[in-house]
């Protein structure tokens, strides 16, 4: 058995292989605070049942997320998974790679074969310090600009779904007078590397909305902003690893247009209402409470600041979800198309 992490998004430590017991951890690398993000590979274990344990609280509801291609990621299930959801055992039918995921992971490649699905050409938008090209997905003729953003936290993959399933939906409904400006992977290094990505030292991208931004990607997004009539700025992110909330969808409100921010919810809650992955109006985390201070130089309160913008905000949405309202690819993509929905009637009621 070989356990590898040279993938697109690989992370883990091997802390120790005892026959079919594997102890692993999560590895933080520049994260300054505890994180959970972890993805391997394993090949050659044709027959064998493995345990894979962590030691704490690195798994969800429904075991690792699993794929044999990077692609298609399911659930290995409930069953999987050991005392505590420490760890998690799995019977290996081949020796052909089988990845192992905290979550459902979103990879430069997917977006890659969206693009080419819609015969769509992303630009080259910064070239980070390590080398890679961070890419902008533009369309539409108007100039009232939508600027969709993911992946400032790296490991955030149920963010980029979305923002697909966004796209999906405005690229064949965008109203008149609109433009669509998207950046999926603010912090691409971070996404190939397999980083947390959150909490990172000195600061994280989602915390570079500052005078002198550290990261090209934030930095040339700012100088974006000033140059286009930004009507609308949404970030799509991952919440906390697990409970309560964070098993849910939500808006990160603030203080910008907090009627708007209303309006909306109530939208998104009637869109994605016969969704098997849904929003519900009043998960929301309110202004000034929880973490939620509107004190960090965060990409909402950036745009939030700029004297075009209509309505900006974070939205959250689980990695795992619950047994009643369950997260899957294309439970996330739907999600995205019913805020992509929400937001034409919110333009439409405003016109
Ligand atoms: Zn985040």
């Amino acid at each position: 058995m070989r356990i590898t992490t040279d993938f697109t998004g690989g992370n883990i430590k091997v802390l120790s292989v005892e026959g079919d017991y594997v102890k692993v951890e999560c590895d933080l690398r520049d994260t300054t605070t505890d994180w959970f993000y972890w993805a391997f590979c394993v090949k050659g274990a044709s027959g064998r049942t493995i345990t894979f344990d962590f030691g704490r609280d690195r798994l969800g509801y429904f075991g690792p997320a699993v794929s044999k291609d990077l692609k298609t990621w399911n659930w290995a299930g409930e069953e999987t998974l050991g005392d505590n959801r420490f760890s998690f055992t799995y019977t290996f039918d081949d020796d052909s790679p089988t990845y192992f995921a905290h979550d459902m992971i979103y990879s430069p490649e997917r977006f890659e074969e969206f693009l080419k699905k819609h015969n769509l050409n992303a630009l080259t938008f910064a070239v980070t310090d390590k080398g890679n090209e961070v890419k902008i997905l533009e369309f539409g003729g108007g100039d009232k600009t939508i600027v969709l953003t993911s992946r400032h936290h790296c490991c955030e993959s149920t963010g980029t779904y979305v923002l697909e399933g966004v796209l999906e939906h405005l690229l064949k409904n965008l109203p008149d007078g609109y433009r669509v400006a998207a950046v999926p992977f603010m912090d691409i290094d971070g996404v190939i590397f397999g980083d947390q990505g959150k909490n990172r030292h000195p600061h994280d991208h989602n915390r570079d909305y500052i005078e002198n931004p550290v990261y090209p990607s934030v930095r040339e997004l700012m100088a974006y902003a000033k140059e286009h009539n930004v009507k609308f700025q949404f970030d799509f992110h991952s919440p906390y690893h697990i409970g309560g909330g964070d098993d849910k969808v939500f808006l990160v409100r603030n203080l910008l247009n907090t009627k708007g921010q209303d309006e909306f919810a109530s939208l998104f809650h009637e869109e994605s209402a016969n969704l098997s992955f849904r929003y519900f109006v009043g998960s929301d985390i309110m202004p000034n409470t929880s973490w939620n201070t509107l004190t960090n130089p965060t990409s909402t309160k950036f745009f939030s600041s700029l004297p075009t913008t209509e309505l900006s905000f974070t939205l959250e949405t689980a990695y795992f979800g619950t047994e009643e309202n369950k997260v899957s690819q294309e439970g996330l993509i739907e999600l995205g198309k019913a805020f992509a929905r929400a937001l034409i009637r919110y333009i439409e009621n405003h016109r």
